[in-house]
């Protein structure tokens, strides 16, 4: 692919190294729009010739999903990294793909506002809806896709498309930010997306325990009722012989008595102004699983996490962890620990895995109808062909 054939578009240009690969497949070139509509000009110049096109926004989390079947172009959204509006009387921002949370975040709390999401400061608006990973504050405020009001995407065929806006309910049609909150890049580039906010709260305490793991369920589900109202319950086990830590925040006003009355609930604890260093960070970063399930079910997911030597993190009450191996791991391990998982869980998604053996989705019950809505929105399958579940 002769490089002028992206140059023609006016778009920053260059080759590709190997720090470019993504999940181990190389591209050819990197484009680096700076516009909505360059972002629109590259996909059409790659629709022309038949390119196949991966979004990049931070980098950071390029390993999760399996590897594009072919990867020709790498359409890094670094330089689309404006805040384009930030209606504080409303609660309401509206930012470009590539803008990092951390930027976003300082933006934001100038004016004592948050997007209440958690991500880590180098990941990006679009990388954290195309990926969908959720934080501890999940339990309060919902996932990213619940507080994504409104997007702006560009399709394969260079198509720009909006959906929703800047009131908190207003899709009329499909919500096609919900569609692509979680695609992984295989619908199209997500390029803008407005956000609902939150003020930033006035006072924050953790509540940190530790629990022998027969008492976790039991604790943490009383905690999701008090009416000390946490904003997120979360549990760390760094490996099967350790007690469970659990910690929860209280945010707002009167968050230390309110911590205090949580300590009264778990039977114990210490009340910080700090959270635990593990708090809102993955357990592990080459192997990784997501484990979603009804909270109910916790206890058999402390087992099996016991049972196959995995270190566990995440909320005890929106049932939703992330499990890592301890130690050495090989495809067999792997393979099993996840068939462990997926018998006690609702579904078990092998995020990130060094072995392309292993089955990375599980059982996904409208398989059909996805890869339908695939052939609607890339019919030419140059969107990171291959990344998604079933080799979408
Ligand atoms: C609360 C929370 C805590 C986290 N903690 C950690 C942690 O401790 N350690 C850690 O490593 N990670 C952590 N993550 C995960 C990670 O930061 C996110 O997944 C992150 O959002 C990835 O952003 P990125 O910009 O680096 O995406 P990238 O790595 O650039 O891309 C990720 C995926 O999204 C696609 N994509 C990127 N941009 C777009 C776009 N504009 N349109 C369409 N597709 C796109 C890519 O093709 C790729 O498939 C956490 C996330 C959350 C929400």
């Amino acid at each position: 692919m002769p490089r002028e054939l992206l140059e023609k578009t006016g778009v920053t240009v260059r080759d590709a190294v190997p720090g470019d690969a993504v999940a181990g497949v190389e591209p050819r070139r990197v484009a680096l729009p700076e516009t909505v509509g360059e972002v629109a000009a590259v996909l059409r110049a790659c629709a022309a010739h038949d390119l196949a096109v991966t979004p990049v926004g931070g980098g950071t989390k390029l390993h999760w999903g399996a590897p594009p079947e072919r990867c020709d172009v790498l359409l890094d959204l670094c330089c689309l990294n404006e805040i384009v509006e930030h209606a504080a009387g409303d609660l309401v921002v509206r930012a470009q793909a590539g803008v990092t949370m951390g930027a976003l975040a300082e933006t934001l709390r100038l004016q004592g506002q948050e997007l209440a999401l958690d991500a880590p400061p180098d990941a990006t608006v679009g990388g954290t809806l195309a990926t969908a990973a959720c934080g501890p504050r999940a339990f309060r405020y919902g996932a990213p896709r619940d507080l994504l009001i409104g997007v702006t995407v560009v399709l394969a065929d260079g198509t720009v498309a909006r959906s929703g806006g800047k009131v908190v309910k207003n899709v009329a049609g499909y919500d096609l930010g919900k569609l692509f909150t979680g695609s992984y890049g295989t619908l199209g580039v997500i390029a803008e997306a407005t956000f609902r906010l939150h003020p930033l709260p006035a006072d924050r305490r953790w509540l940190v325990a530790e629990l022998p793991p027969a008492h976790v369920s039991e604790v943490a589900e009383a905690l999701a009722a008090s009416q000390a109202e946490p904003s997120a319950v979360e549990i760390d086990r760094p490996d099967a012989s350790a007690p469970v830590a659990l910690a929860a925040l209280v945010e707002g006003t009167a968050a230390e008595p309110r911590a205090h009355a949580l300590r009264e609930t778990a039977g114990g604890g210490e009340v910080s102004e700090r959270p635990p260093p593990w708090w809102g960070l993955l357990p592990g970063a080459e192997t990784l699983v997501e484990a979603r399930f009804v909270p109910t079910a916790l206890d058999g997911v402390l087992e099996a996490a016991r049972e196959h030597g995995f270190r566990l993190r995440g909320s005890a009450v929106s049932g939703r962890l992330h499990l890592a191996p301890v130690g050495e791991v090989s495809a067999a391990r792997v393979a099993d620990a996840v068939a462990g998982f997926r018998e006690r869980t609702h579904a078990a998604v092998l995020l990130a895995s060094p072995y392309e053996g292993v089955d990375r989705w599980g059982r996904t019950g409208a398989l059909p109808l996805m890869r339908r809505v695939k052939t609607r929105f890339d019919p030419g399958r140059r969107m990171s062909p291959g990344r998604f579940v079933g080799g979408i």
